[in-house]
């Protein structure tokens, strides 16, 4: 009995429009579906499958861990849930780590540290915090209250209380939402689902300032942005500054979900037993894929390779910019980056399905392209092949 997306239509929650497109398995960079048809993956599962699909070292050891131990809960240590804590110390250069299961638990939890300490220094709970427009943080009624969208929050209300938003790039109007009960910035180094807006240097540069003057929480969401697809492992790096909390998932664990939320000593005392937990958070299974993730990373030298990479990516888009009039602009940092187009991008990307290639839109007219770090030119200049014959279609 086949029939997979009829019968996926009927037994899901109708919470995603899903493509009908049924996928089976997955090697390198190439994803295969239930017919046997080949899909060169510039999306990587939103920025998630940084190594692509069955990377030996990976699958490896995944596949010892599972033979090892699986979950134990959080009342004990783990050698594997130690070592991957003391990986991600390293990787952030931040102090102290909380694992949980997914990019909204981490902003949640990130959410939480800063109004605790807020709380132990007021003696009340009644914190604000500022976020931006176009800004994504997940789905819960906290995250998706720090998401800048009201078409993500309308019906769910009431959220939580407290959240303003300013404009990315502007730091007038972030000035202009500061007051005493002021506890946390948090903002994406690189917006990705609203649209692949990077933060400009002398903004992050102000935001840090600020935050510093007003003893403010910055939090930087990097859930997309960090762990190498930008080009260093954390993007605050090439905006030399420290954020307090960082929050991370999707390539965090390439795959097995895992999210982790990393703050400086100074908030990271806030948090007392008791104030925050997770049943899974970090289990050994999770950990294993952490560490091995940044094993991988610094062994392979992946980090160079997206930094060489993506500038013959970016290359090659901006050829495209050149070249064609419904593309307007080109926005990103590393492998992560955005094509501006003036109309709806949603077509472009199920055009490029029917050729045989993954991207995903950001807002409602950006193509977003977040290839594992494992591509090379011929795959860039296949990709670039392809969308140049579907952007002709439009002009
Ligand atoms: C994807 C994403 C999230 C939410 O992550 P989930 O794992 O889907 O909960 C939060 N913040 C950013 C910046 C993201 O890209």
């Amino acid at each position: 009995m086949e029939g997979w997306y009829t019968r996926g239509e009927e037994a899901f929650l109708k919470a995603y429009g899903r493509y009908d497109i049924v996928l089976e398995k997955g090697e390198g960079v190439y994803l295969y579906d239930t017919k046997g048809r080949r899909y060169l993956d510039f999306y990587a599962g939103i920025g998630v499958n940084s190594l692509g699909y069955r990377y030996p070292a990976y699958v490896e050891a995944l596949q010892k861990q599972i033979d090892t131990l699986m979950h134990v809960s959080n009342y004990f240590y783990t050698p594997v849930a130690v070592e991957a804590a003391e990986a991600v110390k390293k990787a952030t250069q931040l102090d102290a780590v909380f694992f949980c299961n997914s990019g909204t638990e981490a902003t949640e939890g990130a959410l939480k540290l800063a109004r605790k300490y807020y709380y132990l220094k007021h003696g009340k709970a009644d914190s604000e915090i500022i976020s931006f427009h176009h800004s994504f943080h997940g789905r819960s009624t906290g995250s998706v209250k720090l998401t800048g969208n009201p078409a993500y929050q309308k019906a769910f209300g009431p959220l939580i209380e407290g959240v303003r938003y300013a404009t990315l790039n502007d730091i007038e109007s972030v000035k202009n939402l500061i007051n005493e009960r002021t506890a946390a910035i948090i903002v994406e180094p690189v917006q990705g689902e609203g649209g692949v807006y990077p933060c400009d240097q002398a903004f992050m540069k102000a935001l840090r300032a600020l935050c510093d003057e007003h003893d403010i929480c910055l939090i930087l969401d990097e859930v997309q942005s960090g762990m190498g697809r930008t080009g260093t492992i954390m993007t605050y790096f090439q905006y030399d500054i420290m954020p307090d909390i960082v929050c991370l998932a999707k390539g965090i664990g390439c795959g097995i979900p895992v999210g982790a939320f990393v703050a400086n000593q100074k908030w990271a005392q806030a948090m007392q037993p008791g104030d925050h937990g997770s049943t899974y958070g970090g289990n050994p299974l999770a950990c294993m894929a952490v560490k091995t993730v940044f094993e991988i990373l610094e062994k392979e030298h992946l980090l160079d390779h997206v930094q060489e990479i993506s500038q013959y990516l970016i290359q090659r888009l901006d050829e495209v910019v050149n070249e064609f009039d419904c593309v307007v602009e080109r926005r990103g940092l590393g492998l992560m980056q955005g094509l501006v187009l003036n109309q709806e991008a949603k077509p472009v990307v199920h055009s490029l399905l029917d050729d045989g290639v993954i991207v995903v839109t950001a807002g409602t007219n950006v193509i977003r392209m977040l290839p594992p770090f494992i591509i090379q030119r011929e795959h860039v200049d296949a990709f670039i092949d392809i969308l140049k014959k579907n952007l002709k279609k439009l002009s």
